[in-house]
């Protein structure tokens, strides 16, 4: 039932490809990438290929700017408790949101989803690629000026759109967001590596310690193969896809899409007025379909989105917010199907309240 899964922003299946390239590391090539032996030797020179592929499938200039990690979770942290201080934009995922928060470093002010000017110019600035919610692309090049140090939270964007590298100190990505592993991801950084945020071992030239986790890792190269080669074809699949359930949605009074007209077309984000975001969910998967009322790591808050806020969408709105995300598995039958039955639900809820 792949097809009818619509959730490709929380996470994506693993490719047969990338399970295929990953299989031998989860038997008998199951060594210590830091071991000296045949062994160990099988392991490192396994992910050295991975390194390569994932920084050709970002456009990275050396794979020497790439560093293993276990997910943009870490990533982000790493890159944020690096620097004493700084400004994030008000649409970052949590893992950056959340720990500039801690660090007390400022907000990017917004009118609406274009970006202002920091109040202090020449520090740290952090603006994600495309955002999480509601699939915006924030043109971080526009605030290269003001930073002295630019890093970017490219996991919605990775492997899948090309992403200009180019204004960027830093990025950082997960696998399984582009048909890859969950738990492996991967920091950039264009010339100064990071002082470590973990402390023990000489892995990956002492930047990051902690034996490697080979099998994500090959996978996760084998997937950012497979999904630059496949761009293209990817994002028309997608862009195909929306505007088959859009074609369906329009016909439903009182609702919005959220994520104004340069989105990525894998997120689509629509608000209804007068119905929870969470009762559609429900309803729509009773019919089969999976799709969220938001980012999964919030989905269990009932407190509406700080994205929605950030956009000041009205709260009538704000809560009947859903979020469809589409990938390379879904089918043009499945988006018809989920088209219309997010229809019957808005409508039959609406007929309740
Ligand atoms: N940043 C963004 C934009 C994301 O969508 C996610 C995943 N929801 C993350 C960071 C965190 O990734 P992970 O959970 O793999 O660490």
């Amino acid at each position: 039932m792949l097809e009818r899964y619509f959730d490709n922003a929380a996470t994506t299946p693993v490719d047969p490809r990338v399970r295929e390239a990953m299989l031998p590391f989860l038997g008998e090539d199951f060594g210590n990438a830091n071991s000296i032996h045949a062994w160990g030797r099988r392991a490192a020179d396994a992910v050295e290929t991975a390194r390569g592929q994932v920084a050709r499938a970002l456009g990275a200039e050396d794979p020497s700017q790439i560093v293993f990690t276990s997910g943009a979770t870490e990533g982000n942290n790493w890159v944020l408790t690096s620097f004493a201080h700084g400004t994030v934009s008000p649409f970052e995922h949590s893992s950056v949101r959340e720990a500039a928060a801690f660090l007390g470093f400022d907000v990017l002010p917004n009118e609406g989803l274009r970006l202002g000017t920091p109040r202090e110019a020449g520090g740290f600035i952090s603006v994600m690629a495309v955002n999480n919610e509601i699939g915006s692309r924030f043109d971080f090049g526009g605030v290269r000026q003001s930073a002295k140090v630019l890093h970017s939270d490219i996991t919605q964007a990775a492997a899948k759109y090309a992403v200009d590298l180019g204004p960027l100190d830093y990025a950082t990505l997960s696998a399984h967001k582009f048909y890859g592993p969950k738990g492996v991801g991967a920091l950039y950084a264009r010339d100064a590596p990071l002082p470590p945020m973990l402390h023990g071992g000489e892995h990956e030239h002492g930047q990051r310690s902690g034996t490697l986790n080979v099998p994500g890792i090959v996978g996760m190269g084998a997937a950012a193969a497979v999904a630059a080669e496949r761009r293209e074809i990817d994002a028309a699949h997608a862009a195909r896809l929306g505007e088959i359930v859009l074609e369906e949605v329009r016909r439903v009074p009182h609702h919005r899409v959220n994520g104004g007209d340069d989105r990525a077309p894998h997120i689509l984000s629509i608000s209804f007025a007068g119905v929870l975001g969470e009762a559609l969910v429900v309803e729509v998967d009773a019919a089969g379909y999976g799709i969220s009322s938001g980012a999964a790591c919030s989905s269990h808050s009932t407190e509406p989105s700080h994205v929605l806020r950030a956009l000041r969408i009205p709260p009538e709105w704000m809560r009947g917010t859903i979020r469809i995300s589409f990938g390379r598995f879904n089918t043009a039958d499945a988006a018809y199907g989920l088209g219309a039955a997010l229809r019957k639900a808005v409508t039959t809820l609406r007929s309740l309240s």
